[in-house]
């Protein structure tokens, strides 16, 4: 079996394109999103580039504001307050990793919840288990969507993610227990996580382990979405997945990059205009 490529790229482009119909219908005033980062983190800064051009190509401004290091928890909360505060602003992200001393939990948790368009505030995170709120995590929402698209049938297909982070595993996990499938979550104290992965119909991978699961580890026809983002000492973006004996066997697969990345970026206009009042 050759597996089909979930393009994602291709993905995102659509949603793109849906996104700038939205925000046209919202009218002249502006739409903001205000990205926050603490300190110069290279890895961060193609990401924020990223996000602007997919931004500025949905109509949405994006504000990058650098605050230098040596910013301290307080500080960073006081800023978000700011923001908060502002009208225009729609969104409010915050790049990670922040600086050794400041809680990522207590920053996300200052973002209003309105405004919280990662989707990562408590309240946007305990609403996932409500069915899909207004404010969903934009990577499992993401991995969600890319899921949908195959046209499978999800109710009862046996589901399993592998990796529970408050992030992203735990929110796939819901997302998808949402369609009625019957969902198992691996982590690290799984045993034999080979004996779930191989009875997976749908399998999703967000660990960061380059090469976690290889193809004796897929159902022959599973839909994989590979979340993992890994980077080799040549430099080379490579998935949890190993890609080339996973696509012998796997029915969908996503590739890193170009799979669930640009899915995310998108995800994260969709929530800004939601954020703003559209109706995305
Ligand atoms: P994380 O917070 O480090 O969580 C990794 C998870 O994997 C944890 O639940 C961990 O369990 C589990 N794990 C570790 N080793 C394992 C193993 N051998 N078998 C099974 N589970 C294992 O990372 P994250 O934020 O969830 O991100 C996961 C990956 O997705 C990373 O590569 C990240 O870069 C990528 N990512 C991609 C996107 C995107 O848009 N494409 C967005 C966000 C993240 P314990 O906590 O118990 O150790």
């Amino acid at each position: 079996m050759t597996a089909q490529i979930l393009d994602g790229k291709a993905l995102a482009q659509a949603m793109r394109l849906r996104l700038r119909s939205a925000r046209q219908r919202l009218g002249p005033r502006p739409v903001r999103l205000v990205s926050v980062e603490v300190g110069q983190n290279p890895a961060a800064d193609v990401y924020v580039r990223n996000q602007q051009r997919a931004a500025a190509e949905v109509g949405i401004e994006m504000e990058v504001s650098n605050l230098p290091l040596g910013t301290t928890e307080a500080m960073l909360v006081a800023a978000i307050q700011d923001l908060n505060r502002r009208p225009e602003v729609a969104g409010v992200i915050v790049q990670r990793p922040l600086p050794i001393g400041i809680d990522p939990r207590a920053v996300q948790s200052a973002i209003d919840p309105h405004k919280d368009v990662e989707g990562m505030h408590p309240a946007n995170m305990g609403a996932i288990l409500y069915r899909e709120p207004l404010l969903p995590p934009c990577t499992a929402a993401a991995a969600q969507h890319l899921i949908v698209t195959t046209g499978m049938d999800l109710r009862g297909a046996e589901t399993v993610v592998v990796g529970h982070s408050e992030i992203v595993g735990k929110p796939i996990a819901v997302l998808l227990l949402h369609h009625l499938s019957t969902v198992t979550v691996c982590h690290v104290g799984t045993r034999h996580l080979a004996d779930h992965t191989r009875r997976a119909d749908i399998l999703v991978v967000a660990v960061g382990k380059a090469g976690l699961v290889h193809g004796d580890m897929i159902k022959p026809g599973a839909c994989v979405v590979d979340v993992g983002i890994n980077q080799g000492p040549d430099g080379k973006i490579t998935g949890d997945v190993h890609f080339a004996s996973a696509a012998t066997v796997a029915g969908w697969l996503t590739p890193v990059p170009g799979g669930v990345g640009p899915v995310t970026v998108a995800m994260l206009l969709r929530n800004t205009l939601r954020a703003a009042g559209a109706e995305v």
